[in-house]
This record gives structure tokens, C-alpha cells and sequence, in this order.
């Protein structure tokens, strides 16, 4: 028995990753009355997990991303009120600046009703920018059950509220190395390998996000797993706004699966196509959230590759820059950070939950909805036990 693993006994699950993915598993087993133990290789969450939008996108996935979205709506809800982090239950609105944006939220408002996606005229999202917002504004609709959280506040007070909890402990600074070639032993746990020696737990949970590969290429590689890069920006604006919801635009239309499924999204891709062709061309998705400080979250771009080149572009920064200062007429804005943000991205599938051995599962959210569907997933990854 190594050093470690005399330290710190068996526990019923051993989590890999303290992003919102091994996260949410961690609360999901604490749920159950399990104990359970949380490695990451950094000192604190790092990853996609901070450096997103914060928006907990509902409305607008369909199937069984939906039903998963619906379960997480309520886990965000539930641990922003026990760990005491900020959320908002005010959705999100989709601003529509011609025809072909508005013909795409009519017809999801007639297919969800109005309890879910309400169409709202000109004035009134108008009102929701703060009372600017470009000229060109025809109306939107309001995504009601979308939440919103602030990311570089919800994944540590998360991490603290779990670190609290009877049963529950972190072993930061620790590197997952893959498990122990001895398999499951007789008393029913398993073994993996880190950094600082072996750890056993009955259940090991891998979720490394897009570094999948870095520890089970056999998983990643079947499923083309790579890195997706985004570019992001955190501004003051030059007036004060107060925009309580996420904001979408017709990119993020083309993107989210509720708005492309639609007849009319194919009336909407001619229209970028014609008329917004830098936004396609960086695989736009323009869209904002506001902190509670006031300063906004704006991105992103997308470009999609297993080793992503480090360097930000600054053509593509400009290009959303303008572009979220055209959308809130509230330029120009004071950069205050750029970043790159990156998460796992399969072109077969949105997120993958697969047994590596007995005892050994590896979940990764192989698209940009991990803030929206985490909670749901670790509900469903436990019920398949
Ligand atoms: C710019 C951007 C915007 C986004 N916007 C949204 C949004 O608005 N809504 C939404 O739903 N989703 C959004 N996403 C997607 C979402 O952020 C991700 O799907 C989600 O954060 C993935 O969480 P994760 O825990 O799997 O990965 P991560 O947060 O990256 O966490 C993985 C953790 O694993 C650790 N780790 C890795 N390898 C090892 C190892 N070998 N040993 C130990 N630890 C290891 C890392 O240190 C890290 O802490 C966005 C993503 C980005 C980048």
C-alpha cells in the first residue's frame, strides 16, 4: 500500500477534475450519502469552467440535452442557495435585428408557448439592453427558464461548499496517471494511479474535459475528441448597464439546437452569410452576460483542433468587440481581459459517459453546454450504476 493510500482510505467515489463537470458528479454523490474524495492536478478550478458565460442555457436545447438542461436548472438553483453564490432565474433574451431572426423566434415561440420562449417587441428589448441597443432591433424573445451564474464565482464557492460537507475531501495539486493495472481488487474497489502515489475508491469518475486525451486517448480518439478554442473579453462599458439576462444574437441562433432546428434558420444562415460574413468567419457566437460588478463577459469565436495554437487573435477580438458594441449601442468599452477559453469537442456526439474498466467511467461534456447540462449529467451518470 503506498503512503497515500494509507493516508487517505478508500472512499466510495474518487472524482478526477474539480471543473463543473466533476463538480456536479461530487454533489450528486454527496446527494447519495456517498464519500467521496476530488483530485485536480491545479490548486483551484482553472479550466473551461471559469472562463465562460456563466449561462445555463435551457430554452434553447432540445431532446435529451433538454431534459438533462431541466434537471441542471434546478441544481444550479438549489447550490447557488446552499454554497450562497449568484444566480439569476431571469432567462435570457434573443434579439432579433432583421426578419430572418425574428421568422426563427416566432416559430420556436409557437412551438414552445409562451411559458417558455415569449416574443417581446422592439420597446421592450430595447428596455432589457438597458435602454439602448442598435437601431436595427425589430424585437426578440425571452428564453424563460434559461439561468445565469457568475463562472469565476460558482465553480470555487462550489468546490468550498462540497469541501464542507461530512464525507467529502480535495487532494488539489494531484495529477490523474490513469488506473492501477491490477484492476478491481476483492474487497470491490479500484486503484488509479497520481501524481503523489495510488488512491482507491469503490468508483472512480475521470472528468478532465478537454484533456481527455492527455490520460485515455483510446476513449478520446474514437470519438474525435479535440479542443475547441474560444476567444473571450471582460469590459466595462462606457455608460453603467444593468442587463440582467444572457443576451443571444442570430449566431448563437445557428448554434443552439432549439433555434437551428427551425425551417427558418436556413432563411437566417443566407442572411449572416450575406450581410454578418466576419461573424461566420470566426464561427461567431456574440453573445454577453453582466457581472454583478457591472463589467461584461463577451464572446466567443471558435476554431477547433487537438493541439490549439496559444496565441489570441486580435481581428478576432475586434470583430466581437465591435460587434457587442454595434448590438448594446454602449461603445466603445474599456478592456479590462482577453483569454482563451477551450473545451472538449466531438463532431459524433455532446457529451460522452463511458465505462473505461470496472469501477472506471470517464463523462466529458464534448460541446459548449457544460454550464447548462452538468447537474443533469451526474444525475444520469449515477443512475446507470
Ligand atoms: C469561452 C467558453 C464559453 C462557454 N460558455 C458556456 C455557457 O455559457 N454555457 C454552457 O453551458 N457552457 C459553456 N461553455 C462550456 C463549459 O464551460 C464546459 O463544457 C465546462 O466548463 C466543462 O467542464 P469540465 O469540468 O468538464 O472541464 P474543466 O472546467 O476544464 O475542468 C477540468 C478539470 O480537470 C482537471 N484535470 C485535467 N486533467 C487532469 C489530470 N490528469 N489529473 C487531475 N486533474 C486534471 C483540470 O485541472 C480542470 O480543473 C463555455 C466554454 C468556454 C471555454
Amino acid at each position: 500500500m503506498s503512503e497515500l493510500n494509507a493516508k487517505f482510505p478508500a472512499t466510495d467515489v474518487l472524482i478526477v477534475g474539480a471543473g463543473i463537470t466533476g463538480l456536479a458528479h461530487a454533489a450528486e454523490a454527496v446527494s447519495r450519502g456517498l464519500t467521496v474524495r476530488i483530485i485536480d492536478r491545479d490548486t483551484r478550478a482553472a479550466g473551461a469552467s471559469i472562463r465562460n458565460f456563466g449561462h445555463c442555457c435551457v430554452s434553447a436545447q432540445t431532446g435529451e440535452l433538454l431534459e438533462l438542461a431541466t434537471v441542471a436548472r434546478e441544481g444550479w438553483l438549489r447550490h447557488s442557495a446552499r454554497a450562497g453564490f449568484f444566480s439569476v432565474e431571469s432567462g435570457a433574451l434573443a434579439v432579433a435585428r432583421n426578419s430572418a431572426e425574428m421568422a426563427v423566434l416566432e416559430e420556436l415561440a409557437a412551438l414552445r408557448g409562451s411559458g417558455s420562449v415569449e416574443l417581446a417587441p422592439a420597446g421592450r428589448v430595447r428596455e432589457e439592453l438597458s435602454g439602448g441597443g442598435d437601431p436595427a432591433i425589430v424585437g426578440g424573445a425571452l428564453l424563460r427558464e434559461d439561468i445565469r451564474v457568475d463562472p469565476r464565482q460558482a465553480v470555487g464557492s462550489m468546490a468550498a461548499w462540497l469541501a464542507a460537507q461530512p464525507g467529502v475531501s480535495f487532494l488539489w495539486r494531484t495529477s490523474y496517471l490513469g488506473p492501477d493495472d491490477a484492476g478491481t481488487s476483492a474487497s470491490g474497489t479500484v486503484t488509479v494511479r497520481t501524481s503523489r502515489g495510488q488512491l482507491s475508491a469503490a468508483r472512480v469518475i475521470v472528468c478532465v474535459g478537454h484533456d481527455l486525451d492527455y490520460v485515455h486517448p483510446e476513449v478520446a480518439e474514437p470519438f474525435e475528441v479535440n479542443r475547441c478554442g474560444l476567444q473571450m473579453a471582460l469590459v466595462r462599458p462606457a455608460r453603467p448597464l444593468d442587463i440582467r439576462r444572457a443576451v443571444l444574437t442570430g449566431t448563437s441562433m445557428l448554434r443552439y439546437p432549439a433555434f437551428a432546428q427551425t425551417a427558418a434558420a436556413a432563411g437566417l444562415r443566407t442572411e449572416l452569410e450575406t450581410n454578418s460574413p466576419e461573424l461566420l468567419a470566426i464561427d461567431a457566437n456574440l453573445m454577453l452576460t453582466q457581472r454583478p460588478d457591472g463589467t461584461l463577459l463577451i464572446g466567443d469565436s471558435h476554431h477547433t483542433e487537438t493541439t490549439l495554437d496559444p496565441f489570441l487573435d486580435e481581428a478576432t477580438s475586434d470583430t466581437l468587440l465591435d460587434g457587442a458594441a454595434k448590438l448594446l449601442g454602449a461603445g466603445p468599452f474599456t478592456v479590462l481581459q482577453r483569454w482563451q477559453g477551450i473545451y472538449a469537442s466531438s463532431p459524433q456526439q455532446s457529451f460522452l459517459v463511458k465505462e473505461l474498466q470496472p469501477g472506471v467511467t470517464a463523462v466529458s461534456v464534448t460541446s459548449g453546454i457544460g454550464m447548462t447540462i452538468s447537474f443533469g449529467l451526474a444525475r444520469k451518470t449515477f443512475a446507470q450504476f
